[in-house]
């Protein structure tokens, strides 16, 4: 979306990017390779939003504010402090660190007058879209499906060094809602962060137990996995 506004000298007069500290390496250069470009079109760079606690003291060290909540830790006999890992139901991750960032950045603008929000949400997630009068969904408006997205970067030379080439989706590395194929991926392509991720798998089933709060994915902790692909691998051979 950003390349095509620039293509068509839309306005710009910022840019926000909630970076959840568990991004790809390649992603990260990405957006440093789109700063630069954005910088060099417009002279301005790219705001990145950060919660100041970050993914993992979130999950693990960060104290828990409400009373109910910790009542029930207490009778679970579980910490009181981290969300632990986040599921289907509890996507703490999403809002912490995503939307409440971008949230509380964009209000401080709306106060202004004529203020518009583009947000890159292709025409064919058109359910993600809200209602706004201050919204704009320029890849929606142009007919560009995610697809269709992704060839465009492609074709001005950004090709987020080759992520969409092994992945489905480049989100959090980390995340627990991917699909079991794309972590097999993470194992073979990025090792360091499939040790990582299972550093932090072992560090929550030790503080939090069996259950949703240290559990990765239903039946499946990162040991599991990580005895499951390496038998595939062994299969194999
Ligand atoms: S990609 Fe997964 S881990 Fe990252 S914010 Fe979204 S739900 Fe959370």
């Amino acid at each position: 979306m950003l390349l095509l506004m620039l293509e068509k000298n839309m306005p710009i007069d910022c840019v926000f990017y909630a970076d959840t500290g568990m991004e790809f390496p390649e992603l990260e250069a990405h957006m440093a390779k789109l700063d630069s470009l954005l910088c060099q079109e417009r002279g301005i760079h790219i705001i990145t939003l950060r919660h100041p606690h970050g993914f993992e003291r979130l999950m693990f060290d960060n104290p828990l504010q409400q009373k109910r909540a910790i009542a029930r830790r207490f009778a679970m006999g579980q910490p009181v402090t981290g969300y632990g890992w986040p599921g289907m139901k509890v996507r703490w991750c999403t809002s912490k660190l995503k939307t409440e960032l971008i949230q509380e950045a964009t209000n401080r603008l709306k106060k202004e007058p004529d203020v518009l929000h583009y947000i890159g949400i292709a025409a064919d997630e058109a359910r993600r879209c809200k209602d706004d009068p201050r919204h704009r969904y320029p890849l929606m408006e142009w007919g560009v499906t995610e697809t269709q997205a992704l060839q465009i970067c492609y074709s001005r030379g950004f090709d987020f060094g080759g992520l969409y080439e092994i992945y489905h989706r480049a989100s959090c590395w980390c995340c627990p809602l991917q699909r079991i194929g794309e972590l097999r991926k993470l194992r073979n392509h990025h090792p360091e962060l499939w040790a990582r991720l299972l550093e932090m798998d072992n560090r929550a089933r030790a503080m939090f137990g069996p259950g949703p709060l240290g559990q990765f994915k239903q039946n499946w902790s990162v040991a599991r996995l990580e005895e499951r692909f390496a038998r595939e691998e062994t299969e194999k051979d």
